[in-house]
């Protein structure tokens, strides 16, 4: 695929609109172009980096909003204390994937001081389903403003966001912070050192062909913030932990805003084994035999369940009963016709028992690619890396160039969708990873700043919303300010995690 041009700029030339055509934009493509015209207006890509926020700021002034932006959440970010000095001032940050752990990674490197750039691989963003979070994360959250940028955002008694919103706010909030976020950018890794050019440059997957920006971004550090599907960087290992057999289903149904559905009131997560009654319910009139279920209102009406393999079976959504489940879940053994009929039986019949009134006139959103949005999906096992981040050093005569390869979210540590826990985590562990790159920037040596950022790593999969610290205005990237009790100095041997090219 040709690297498509740039959305044209709106013909907008004085600053405050181009500021409310930037805040307003609704799309990431229009994001990425209004922010593109602003930075055109002002020259922003010929400034040096550490000048470039200033130069922002005011071309965004103008606008009420983006003022308060910058005025009530990224000025006192910046100013506080470890972040006042820029500490990671010359470092050069390549984040790939603007999901939520990436585009974290993004904003605090950037408020951090470093040069970053964000390569994603896609052109939209789409994905309707809606994650609970943290009160950690909705603070974190709150703290950049996201709540300015995202209308919806945690509305009504729930803290909840769809990931939609959540990444078109945080990719306005990286590119205020001085990021630059490139769409259509599908990274299939780094190359190996180039000694010709002294760098390591990034590996395109086969038909993406790579924008100038990111084909010639010179970078120490590459973080991995593709998700969970994605390939991992090089010279990282994994390890899974499987759990009984689980499968879920997203369903998301159009949402007008209609007197009838304002009757709705949603459903928090709830699970059978403390409303046996109202599951056995739902089983009855259904034939579909549910263990947990959440229903949430944002821009669609939200519903995610796990399911038993029985039911699905049943309910001819699969179409043989295969004893591997990717084999019962691979695309082609699903009848999408029995799977849209089951989640519509289950949206009414849950509604009608637990949200105060029937889901009115259902009707299933849409996905990019226009085809109803249902998914159905495997959490059966749940993979995590071994170590967190790694070091490539490269000795060429007297010089010494070294790359920081580092994983967030769920690149990293893959959720248990129930829990809730995934953009939390991903929040955490893009802090985490910021803490390691102050350290660096700060002259640790190499294998402390690693042991200590495994020693962190380390408490990722048990840190829940009850055990963070709760002093959110306190927190930052350093992780005592977040986790109650920060393991001393293990003395573990590091040397596994750097490598000389
Ligand atoms: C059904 C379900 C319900 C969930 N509910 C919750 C919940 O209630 N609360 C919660 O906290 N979490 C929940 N999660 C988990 C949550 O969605 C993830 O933890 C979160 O999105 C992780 O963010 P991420 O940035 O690590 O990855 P992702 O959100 O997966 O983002 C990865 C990004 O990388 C891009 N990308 C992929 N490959 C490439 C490539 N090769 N090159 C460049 N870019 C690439 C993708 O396009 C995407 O933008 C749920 C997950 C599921 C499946």
């Amino acid at each position: 695929m040709a690297f498509p041009s740039p959305a044209p700029a709106p013909a907008l030339y004085d600053a405050p609109k181009l500021a409310k055509a930037f805040y307003s934009a609704t799309t990431f493509a229009n994001t990425l172009s209004t922010f593109a015209a602003i930075a055109h207006s002002v020259g922003l890509d010929d400034l040096p980096v550490a000048e470039r926020y200033p130069v922002l700021r005011d071309a965004c002034f103008g606008h009420m909003r983006l003022r308060q932006i910058f005025r009530q959440h990224l000025d006192p970010l910046r100013a506080r204390e470890g972040y006042a000095s820029a500490p990671c001032t010359g470092m050069r940050v390549l984040v790939l994937g603007a999901g939520p752990g990436g585009l974290r990674t993004a904003i605090e490197a950037a408020v951090l001081g470093a040069e970053v750039l964000v390569a994603e691989k896609r052109h939209r963003f789409s994905r309707h389903n809606v994650l609970h979070l943290w009160k950690f994360m909705v603070a974190d959250c709150q703290a950049l403003g996201v709540k300015a940028l995202a209308p919806r955002f945690c509305r009504g008694g729930l803290n909840h966001v769809s990931i939609k919103a959540l990444q078109l706010a945080l990719t306005k909030i990286a590119l205020l912070a001085g990021a630059v976020v490139v769409p259509g950018q599908s990274v299939a890794g780094v190359s190996a050192f180039d000694n010709d050019r002294e760098r390591w440059h990034v590996e395109p997957e086969a038909g993406t062909e790579l924008a100038p920006r990111v084909a010639d971004f010179d970078f120490d550090v590459v973080v991995g913030g593709c998700g969970s599907a994605a390939p991992r960087l090089r010279g990282f290992t994994s390890s899974t932990f499987r759990a009984n057999v689980a499968i879920g289903i997203t369903a998301n149904f159009v949402r007008r805003g209609s007197a009838a559905e304002s009757k709705l009131h949603e459903i928090p997560g709830i699970g059978r084994q403390y409303h046996p009654q109202v599951f056995n319910a739902i089983e009855a009139e259904t034939g579909v035999a549910l263990e947990n279920l959440v229903y949430y209102q944002d821009e669609t009406h939200y519903f995610v369940m796990t399911v038993s393999r029985d039911s699905l079976v049943a309910r001819g959504a699969v179409i043989a009963d295969l004893p591997s489940i990717d084999a019962l879940l691979a695309r082609d053994n699903i009848d999408c016709d029995a799977l849209h009929a089951l989640c519509m039986d289950v949206a009414l019949a849950a509604t009608r028992l637990l949200a105060g009134a029937e889901l009115p006139e259902p009707e299933f959103a849409l996905t990019a690619r226009g085809a109803p949005d249902v998914a159905v999906f495997d959490f059966t096992e749940i993979s995590y890396l071994d170590a967190s981040a790694r070091v490539e050093l490269a000795r060429r005569g007297s010089s010494e160039r070294s790359l920081i390869l580092a994983h967030v979210g769920d690149a990293l540590l893959e959720p248990f969708w129930p829990q809730g826990t995934g953009a939390s985590r991903a929040f955490l562990s893009a802090l985490d990873l910021a803490h390691m790159l102050v350290r660096l920037a700060g002259g640790t040596p190499v294998p402390e700043a690693l042991e200590e950022r495994e020693r962190v790593y380390a408490l990722l999969s048990s840190t829940t919303d009850g055990n963070i610290r709760k002093t959110f205005a306190s927190h930052t990237h350093e992780p005592a300010s977040r986790y109650d009790f920060v393991p001393p100095p293990s003395g573990r041997d590091v040397s596994d995690l750097i490598t000389s090219v």
